[in-house]
């Protein structure tokens, strides 16, 4: 299926959250109040403020005394969208999905109240959240307004490194292959795309997955 995809190559994240201050930028998106909790990660989840996160994953290293992972998370716009299907048994059409294959959350959302719970757990990675401002469900929707416009999304136009791009995606393919093939020689052997099949935000890691971010 042709459309957009998001590559991220976790190897080159130095947890700056530009992608994420981008997003808040964007979306003019408040602070979300929150305290110290033993991480440098701030706020601790994804909320109604909140459409991308990067994650701060420390583990003990054999050679250093620690290792941190930083994983730059928001909706993978998937290709057959589990919180759409439940939606859909409830409300048709409250989640869209256009022909360049982002998930919108649409206003009906705000009638999904009540299936709001049942919605976020058939997301394999929990993302969706109730916004009180917005009164609806909310989540990354991939920036659709400047995608329309022939833009890049704004978190993937604000990373300095490399990390997180957005594109095309056979563009998008080539590109994770390339730092696929990288990620190997450099750090011997390892490295794997994940969820490959199935949605449009691609995320190399060269660890095993539950190292990068909470199991949902
Ligand atoms: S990642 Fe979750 S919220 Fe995003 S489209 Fe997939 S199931 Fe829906
Ligand atoms: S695509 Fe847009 S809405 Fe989604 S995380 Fe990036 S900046 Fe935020
Ligand atoms: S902007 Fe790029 S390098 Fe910075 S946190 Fe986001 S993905 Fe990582």
């Amino acid at each position: 299926m042709a459309g957009k995809f998001f590559f991220i190559d976790t190897t080159r994240c130095t947890a700056c959250r530009g992608c994420q201050t981008a997003c808040k930028q964007y979306k003019k998106h408040g602070v979300t109040k929150t305290k110290q909790y033993g991480t440098y990660q701030n706020p601790p989840d994804l909320d109604g403020n909140t459409f991308r996160l990067v994650r701060f994953m420390e583990h003990p290293a054999k050679t250093n005394s620690m290792v941190w992972y930083f994983f730059t998370e928001a909706c993978r716009h998937c290709l057959k969208p589990p919180c759409k299907k439940k939606a859909d048994q409830i409300l048709k059409d409250a989640i869209i999905v256009k022909d360049y294959g982002a998930v919108l959350y649409t206003k009906k959302t705000k009638d999904l109240e009540k299936s709001f719970k049942a919605i976020k757990q058939a997301c394999p990675w929990s993302i969706p959240t109730w916004s009180k401002e917005e009164d609806q469900i909310v989540k990354c929707n991939m920036c659709y307004d400047r995608v329309e416009a022939g833009l890049p999304t704004a978190c993937s136009k604000a990373c300095p490194t490399g990390a997180l791009n957005f594109g095309e995606e056979a563009e998008m393919k080539k590109l994770a292959n390339e730092h696929l093939k990288a990620a190997k020689k450099k750090f011997g052997g390892k490295g794997e795309i994940l969820d490959l099949e199935d949605v449009r935000a691609l995320y190399l890691i060269i660890d095993e997955q539950m190292k990068y971010r909470p199991v949902a």
